[in-house]
């Protein structure tokens, strides 16, 4: 499942490089400025918005874990998102999924109704949709895969030739499935981000985000923007996901054993009419995920009998799922996307991505398993009364 060299990169990162005390956990530095040796002698770092010690080992440690060049650290997800605005000028096209990230949606649209660039929405599984919007030679192509809230899967290396074939650097957003199951520069991709805030840091106790480029020069220019808005991350934050990372690898495999019970049981309720699953074979984009994924993930969302009603008693009896935004922590959560993650899309835009008033989301935690589907099956059973 998780080749053994992701998973002792992400155990060891930053282990052993304290030279002054040999640290086995690297200190945090909170510092926020640096002296300099004597005059015009600067030393590795000078301020911590421009670069921290703590910040840097996290960079590094996510880098190597995407086999990239350049690992900037932010101090949120949103902010990596906005980190790669800054490669485009108002000339420039970006084109996105209709169904990405309802920040990342939001984000985009209100920010090209302002001018500052154009934006393309485009069902990027509709090849013609894909083909149409690449003709406008946009200067940036975002991939969301699996995407959020329905998993639907785009194939990363084919899309990333196509996007390169008209000259678009492409950028992936990979926090469903973070490094261990997903690597998108090893499949063609230009850029890939994360919000840390999920299965990274994986504690829900930290917002924060990453962004790796597989060029030295592009990571450099966006490291040099993210000092220059600052919006880099933070010491203390940098050291919780740092910490949090190290246990990435076996959170991951219990997140993906409850999952695949938690698809199954739900596949054969009869209060579900469609459980939305990249693991199931008979999802539509099965095929793509086996190939380009180690694992399936932990999300999934489904469609209750019963509309928006159904919905209110499900999560009135649910106990064990707690009912909040964020993802890719130990404890399960459940949301509901058109009036939670995906608020900030209108309605018609949601209707478009497939975002019905039925539609749950989970994200399935490490709790155990029987204690999980338990909590289900009450709550469920309520749900159809
Ligand atoms: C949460 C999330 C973001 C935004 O990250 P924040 O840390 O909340 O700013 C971006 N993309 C995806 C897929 C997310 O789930």
């Amino acid at each position: 499942m998780i080749s053994k060299k992701s998973a002792t990169l992400a155990v060891r990162a930053g282990i052993n490089s304290d030279k002054h005390h040999g640290a086995v956990i690297p200190a945090i530095h909170l510092s926020s400025t640096y002296a300099l040796k004597g005059f015009n002698e600067k030393r590795q770092f000078d301020y911590s918005r421009t670069g921290n010690p703590t910040r840097a080992t996290f960079g590094q440690a996510i880098a190597d874990l995407e086999q990239g060049a350049v690992g900037i650290v932010t101090s949120t997800g949103m902010s990596a998102v906005h980190l790669i605005c800054q490669l485009l000028s108002t000339k420039d096209t970006i084109v996105i999924p209709h169904d990405c990230y309802g920040g990342s949606y939001r984000l985009f649209t209100h920010l090209a109704k302002r001018g500052q660039f154009k934006v393309i929405v485009v069902d990027q599984n509709n090849a013609q949709a894909l083909a149409d919007a690449l003709s406008n030679k946009p200067k940036l192509v975002l991939l969301e895969s699996p995407s959020n809230p329905l998993l639907r899967l785009v194939d990363i290396e084919k899309v990333t030739k196509q996007c390169h074939n008209v000259g678009a650097l492409v950028a992936v957003d990979n926090t469903f499935l973070s490094p261990l199951l997903q690597q998108p520069l090893l499949l063609g991709a230009d850029i890939v981000f994360h919000s840390t805030t999920k299965y990274i840091n994986g504690h829900s106790d930290v917002v924060g985000g990453v962004l790796v480029t597989k060029d030295k020069t592009l990571g450099e220019e966006l490291a040099w923007w993210a000092n220059c808005i600052g919006i880099t991350g933070s010491p203390f934050d940098s050291y919780l996901a740092l910490r949090g990372l190290k246990t990435l690898p076996v959170r991951m495999k219990q997140h993906q054993i409850n999952a695949n019970q938690v698809a199954e049981y739900l596949k054969n309720h009869h209060a579900i009419e469609a459980v939305y699953f990249p693991g199931f074979t008979d999802h539509p984009g099965h095929e793509i995920a086996k190939r380009q994924q180690s694992d399936f993930g932990a999300m999934m969302s489904f469609e209750i009998k019963g509309g928006l009603e159904a919905v209110k008693v499900l999560f009135d009896k649910l106990e064990l799922f707690t009912l909040a935004q964020s993802l890719g922590g130990v404890e399960s959560l459940i949301s509901h996307p058109s009036t939670m993650t995906h608020a900030g899309m209108e309605i018609e835009a949601q209707i478009a991505a497939g975002i019905s008033q039925s539609l749950v989301r989970i994200s399935i935690g490490i709790e155990d398993i029987e204690d999980i589907i338990s909590d289900l099956e009450q709550a469920l059973s309520a749900s159809q009364i």
